[in-house]
């Protein structure tokens, strides 16, 4: 992408509405534009951001066994009042009629739809365990959107569903989101802990939260420091495999949000290894049972023959929120320091002078070893722009060429997360970056 002809606007002011960093930079640095309360433009720049999360948390999901669909964001409301609850949630649902005066809503989320998806097709035990999940977009009419893309009203959602024949089948799924989930935002950077939350009236275990750390986060949080610790991408996950020992790991652990803390727990953690902090949810996965299949007739016939109502679960991860908590976790007064993995570009190239024919062959090469991955400033600016721009994008890495360095063949490498510089050839300089 050559800067002098991209579409990547940047903001000089910082925008008085924007209240917590990530959203400050992300108008700042022309990733995402409001065009109502809570709901947003991916210009170019937010967009491939948005994308590359998206891929990550595709291919964990697939690694778990789960497939992909996509559902509408149009859901008609006679499946949510089979379910009973079209008149329970309330005014975030976002209710439609269309010209033929049907009932119609925009999708918060997607119990009914697959539910009713699934009873469709499903007729025996051998349709199960299987889970179906899709990345789509919903709308809350949430009462207080704020802090850009973490709380929008449309936002992009991850979100899947487990059917199972029992319980014991319907834990192991739920086992195999949460590792996946540990694995997911350990490929972004993210430290994100899981911690018990709510199940409502099902009872029981299985509900977690992942919340990363964060001052701005609007959660409370407790936990032992030895979660912080450790490394999950170090662990091989076999998901046919007993799961037990490594969700057991972080569940005999204390962390808790503020709903769920026990006092007389936290107290028996020595002081040394309490953690307490804001937190941001980035994802929750809940099992529940037959809260819909049984109110909706999902059947199917089990090994005896009998009519068994399956079990279910669904597993939620706030795709587009993810984007807003990265930056949370990663920036300086700069701007933004992104992980490589869900970086825009990996590499902006820095030329200090177009039109000086040794720098910008230099720049030309180091481009095209790169691109698409990369984007080149060659615009017409003040030397200083470009480093405030590239420190302001976050791109992991910035090559530095001007005709002096050039002559010599030398190209200066900085890595925004620890701006480390080097002097290097371009060989070296292409090996450095590819090497991470
Ligand atoms: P919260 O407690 O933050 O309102 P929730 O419990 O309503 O979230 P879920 O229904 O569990 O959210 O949705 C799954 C995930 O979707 C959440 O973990 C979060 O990451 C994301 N999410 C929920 N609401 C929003 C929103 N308004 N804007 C952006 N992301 C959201
Ligand atoms: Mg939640």
């Amino acid at each position: 992408m050559r800067l002098s002809r991209a579409f990547l606007p940047t903001l000089k002011e910082t925008p008085a509405e924007a209240q917590i960093a990530s959203h400050r930079l992300m108008l700042r640095a022309g990733m995402v534009r409001q065009t109502s309360a809570g709901i947003y433009v991916w210009l170019p720049l937010g967009w491939r951001v948005l994308q590359k999360v998206e891929q990550i948390v595709r291919e964990e999901q697939d690694a778990t066994g789960a497939q992909e669909i996509l559902m509408p964001t149009i859901q008609p409301a006679d499946l949510w009042k089979q379910s009973g609850r079209h008149d329970a949630y309330g005014p975030e649902m976002l209710r439609l009629k269309d010209r033929h005066e049907r009932e119609m809503l925009y999708g918060p989320t997607n119990e009914e739809m697959v539910t009713d998806i699934f009873r469709s097709y499903a007729k025996s035990y051998r349709d199960l365990p299987r889970n179906l999940y899709h990345i789509q977009w919903k709308f809350r009419d949430e009462i207080r959107p704020r802090f850009g893309v973490m709380r929008g009203r449309e936002f992009l959602m991850k979100d899947a569903y487990s059917f199972d024949l029992d319980y014991a089948g319907a834990r192991r799924s739920y086992q195999r989101m949460f590792v996946a989930y540990l694995r997911t935002f350990a490929r972004m950077g993210l430290k994100a802990i899981p911690m018990q939350a709510d199940t409502g009236p099902i009872g029981g275990d299985l509900s977690h939260e992942f919340l990363i750390l964060a001052e701005t986060g609007e959660s409370q949080v407790y936990l032992h420091r030895d979660l912080l610790a450790f490394d999950v991408l170090s662990q091989t996950v076999d998901y046919d495999g007993d799961l037990s020992p490594i969700v057991d790991f972080w569940t005999s652990r204390y962390a808790a949000t503020d709903e769920k803390h026990d006092a007389a727990a936290w107290a028996a953690i020595p002081a040394a290894d309490q953690v307490s902090a804001r937190g941001i949810e980035i994802g929750h996965i809940f099992y529940f049972g037959t809260k819909y299949s049984a109110p909706m007739g999902l059947q199917v016939s089990g090994p005896d023959g009998k009519m068994v109502t399956p079990e279910m679960g669904s597993y939620g991860i706030g795709v587009s929120r993810l984007v807003g908590a990265i930056i949370e976790a990663n920036h300086d007064e700069q701007g933004i320091r992104w992980p490589e993995p869900v970086a825009p570009f990996r590499l902006a190239v820095l030329n200090l002078k177009p039109g000086d024919a040794g720098a910008d062959a230099l720049a030309e090469r180091l481009y095209a070893a790169f691109d698409p991955d990369a984007v080149y400033d060659d615009r017409e600016d003040r030397a200083g722009v470009k480093f405030a721009d590239a420190d302001l994008m976050g791109y992991p890495w910035q090559a530095i060429i001007g005709p002096r360095g050039a002559a010599a063949g030398r190209v200066e490498l900085k890595r925004r997360a620890t701006g480390e510089r080097a002097e290097l050839s371009l060989e070296d300089a292409i090996a450095r970056i590819r090497g991470g």
